[in-house]
């Protein structure tokens, strides 16, 4: 495994990381979860990405359980806040400074820690004023309960706002996590340069397009058994954007790419996002350990610019790269 600094701060993550949104709590069972912790340890990943609202709240759960007995020191452990939890009452939401506030103490004790390493603000609030935002994370830092800050999926300007609050208030935003993959390049354009100059680094998740990339899902072949584009819980929903016979067909003209880096298409589309060098980590998924074992001989992996060119040729106009769908797809107004 290799390790990364995110963004401008002496912290190192592995390139590699482990995320738990729709598997924890839900479509895995907790013994399956737990050997995929573990077989993410044994690989050398140390970090790990959550959310409060995963599995409206369980997610943290088993992670943290699932961590238990593990030198903390060892670890980085990862999570959000934003979207609603609990009963949904009004302040059960969004960036308020008494949401966020109540938001990470539950998330620590449900991760069992005293402490996370990175707290994202997992959407933009449009209804809280950020300088209230940026001072309750100000405050979560010195308190301890977060060592570092990041966002996830906001645009350029918003970046670039809050990195200059943080500095103000004696902090710094380090990080970004946005959707990026083969087929979905929008932070090219904009958040990649605004991170750069205000000393972030992308975490990346989807890097597989929630498994399309990995070859499974043929055209005209029934969808594989415990897939997620097989899972009612969710999952199926999620991954439906990609479940086109265009997108299906061109993914399967990777395969002699693959075959030439010997690798699996999983693996191509792991090593694919992190030849970015604003990228720290690419955040995969996984239903079983088999999966995490395979996917981490994704680190280390350099894909010849020859390659990198042939990928963009194969896959033509079904890669999406408009920058305005990271504006596009967040929430226009708070999430009830
Ligand atoms: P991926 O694109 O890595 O998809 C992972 C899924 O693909 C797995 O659950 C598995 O699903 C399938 N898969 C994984 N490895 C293989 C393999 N080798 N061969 C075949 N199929 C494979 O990422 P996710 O969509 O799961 O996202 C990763 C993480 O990113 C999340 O857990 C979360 O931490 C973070 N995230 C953040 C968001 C944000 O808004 N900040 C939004 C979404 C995710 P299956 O076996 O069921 O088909």
């Amino acid at each position: 495994m290799h390790y990364r600094y995110l963004g401008h701060s002496g912290l190192k993550i592995s390139e590699i990381t482990y995320g738990n949104w729709l598997t924890h709590g839900s479509q895995v069972e907790n013994d399956v979860a737990t050997q995929c912790v573990h077989a993410a340890l044994d690989a050398g990943i140390t970090t790990f990405d959550t959310a409060d609202v995963y599995a409206n709240t369980k997610a943290e759960q088993v992670l943290g359980d699932a961590l238990a007995g593990e030198r903390r020191e060892s670890l980085e452990i990862f999570t959000k806040v934003y979207w609603p939890t609990g009963p949904g009452g009004p302040n059960d939401t969004g960036l308020s400074r008494k949401h966020v506030m109540e938001s990470i103490n539950g998330s620590l004790k449900r991760l069992g820690t005293d402490y996370v390493d990175l707290y994202q603000a997992h959407r933009y609030d449009t209804e809280t004023p950020l300088e209230e935002t940026m001072q309750a994370f100000a405050d979560i830092v010195r308190q301890g309960k977060a060592l570092y800050i990041g966002v996830s999926e906001w645009t350029a300007d918003q970046i670039r706002a809050g990195a200059a609050l943080a500095k103000d208030l004696g902090f710094q935003l380090i990080s970004s996590q946005p959707q990026y993959s083969m087929l979905w390049r929008v932070i090219e354009d904009e958040v990649v340069p605004a991170s750069q100059e205000c000393g972030l680094s992308q975490i990346v998740w989807s890097p597989m397009a929630q498994g399309v990339l990995s070859g499974k899902y043929v055209p005209g072949q029934p969808l594989p058994a415990g897939s997620r584009a097989t899972d009612d819980k969710g999952g199926a929903r999620m991954i439906e954007r990609f479940m086109r016979d265009d997108v299906l067909e061109r993914v399967q003209k990777l395969r002699p790419v693959a075959d030439e880096l010997d690798l699996s298409m999983a693996q191509l589309s792991v090593a694919w996002v992190l030849q970015n060098d604003n990228v720290a980590a690419a955040l995969v998924g996984a239903s079983r350990p088999e999966q995490v074992a395979e996917n981490v001989k994704a680190s280390g992996v350099t894909i010849p610019a020859e390659l990198m060119a042939q990928i963009d040729d194969v896959l033509g106009d079904v890669v999406e790269r408009d920058p305005g769908k990271t504006a596009e797809n967040a929430p226009a107004g708070r999430v009830a």
